[in-house]
């Protein structure tokens, strides 16, 4: 999925940034099998042997299109209600039954493990990959081998460089079934390299951890990430609540934990009305969307999600999800917007009708990239909008008003 770009951005960019230095570049075809050959002693030194090296990595050519998406800062920025309305619509909330179900033995044997429960590791895996549909197209050792030997992340990207031919090398994974983001992120969890080789796990008993082709082995090192970040069983991520008037918002913070019994004598109820579970633990407020948008009370679960990636919007779409997936509707507090934003079905509408237009934006598959934003951008100018980019309700509204189409006559797959 598109908003794949900048989530992975999140997970690549966090500790060395302050420490990037920009390394010259090599010049490019010589100077790149040079890097590769320096590469060649540090991976024996992991134990990487010579005919994988000598197979999979001597003779890669560099694909400098993921330098231009290390170095992209987005154009356009997205509202959370934006991402939530495409990462958590019905549309994955029912898969994700539907998969809660096909793999109720599994996801059992999985929790009894791991002791990780089934709606929260297919929410994970719904996000993360689409319930394995969504792996990312590019070959690993491409990306990776560029990125280890230009650009300013160099020495970050070659142990993933290297991690990426130990798992050829242990024979977990075919090297033609590498493929994933431009940043290496691969599988149906959408582990690092690095992640993998801590935190993989092979479930289904074949030998091999293979987080591509075995929905078995995806689901237990999702739970297997989740338990050895301190995930606790029987716990909730959290609920949303309703704040008191004149409440301190100052207070909210994922780090800011505070005793039940403080935010019940604050006034603060849950969101349905009923009061706080005062036997609960420790939880923060968060206030994803600013004092006037849904608010949440959240634990020590939801920051081992947050851990999977390092973006609460995206460990609030995980935790969404379970919830969903548990059977539970959509928030009680709206966001504070008067434009929502759009599902997938929404999105492949708008797209169907910017394509009707003229805009020439590829397939309407459901995905805002940014030739649909740049689309969705001239048709706010013509409409005398702010030109935000956004794939919005209003903007579906006025393209079908436009196409003489009815409310939900449009929609479809
Ligand atoms: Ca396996």
């Amino acid at each position: 999925m598109n908003t794949s770009v900048s989530r992975k951005i999140h997970r690549v960019l966090p500790a060395a940034l302050a420490l990037a230095l920009v390394a010259p570049l090599p010049a490019m075809a010589d100077g790149f099998s040079d890097c590769l050959e320096r590469l060649r002693a540090q991976a024996a030194r992991r134990g990487i042997s010579r005919a994988t090296f000598d197979a999979h990595a001597a003779r890669l050519r560099p694909d400098p299109s993921v330098l231009e998406l290390l170095d992209t800062q987005p154009e356009f920025s997205t509202p959370i209600w934006d991402y939530l309305a495409a990462l958590v619509d019905d549309e994955r909330a029912d898969d994700g039954r539907a998969m809660l179900e096909r793999w109720r033995d599994v996801l059992q044997k999985v929790e009894e493990r791991y002791g990780v429960d089934p709606a929260t590791v297919v929410a994970v895996w719904g996000v993360e990959s689409n319930y394995g549909r969504s792996l990312g197209k590019r070959p690993l050792l491409v990306s990776l081998g560029t990125l280890a030997c230009m650009g300013r992340r160099q020495d970050y990207f070659r142990g993933e460089f290297l991690d990426t031919l130990k798992i050829i090398d242990e024979g977990h994974i075919p090297v033609e079934r590498l493929t994933g983001s431009w940043a290496g992120a691969f599988g149906q969890t959408q582990f690092m390299p690095s992640t993998f080789l801590r935190l993989a796990v092979d479930f289904d008993g074949d030998g091999r951890r293979d987080l591509v082709d075995s929905a078995p082995d995806a689901l237990a090192s999702t739970a297997n990430f989740l338990r050895k970040g301190g995930w606790k069983s029987g716990e909730s991520w959290g609920f949303e609540v309703s704040l008191p008037p004149g409440f301190d918002t100052s207070l909210a913070g994922r780090r800011n934990r505070q005793p039940m019994s403080s935010w019940i004598a604050r006034g603060v109820k849950l969101a349905t009305g009923g009061p706080l579970p005062a036997g609960d633990p420790d939880r923060a407020l968060l206030l994803p969307a600013g004092p006037r948008g849904p608010a949440f009370l959240v634990g020590r679960n939801f920051n081992v999600i947050f851990s999977y990636n390092a973006a609460e919007s995206y460990a609030l779409a995980i935790a969404h999800l379970s919830d969903r997936l548990r059977g539970g509707g959509g928030f009680r507090t709206p966001w504070p917007t008067d434009d929502p934003g759009l599902s997938r079905a929404g999105r492949r509408e708008l797209q169907r009708l910017l394509i009707a237009r003229g805009h020439d934006i590829g397939e309407a598959d459901g995905m805002v990239g940014d030739k649909t934003r740049k689309a969705i951008a001239r048709e706010q100018a013509a409409l005398g909008r702010e030109t935000d980019g956004r794939a919005s309700q209003r903007l579906l509204e006025s393209l079908r008003a436009a196409a003489g189409v009815g409310a939900g006559e449009g929609s479809g797959p």
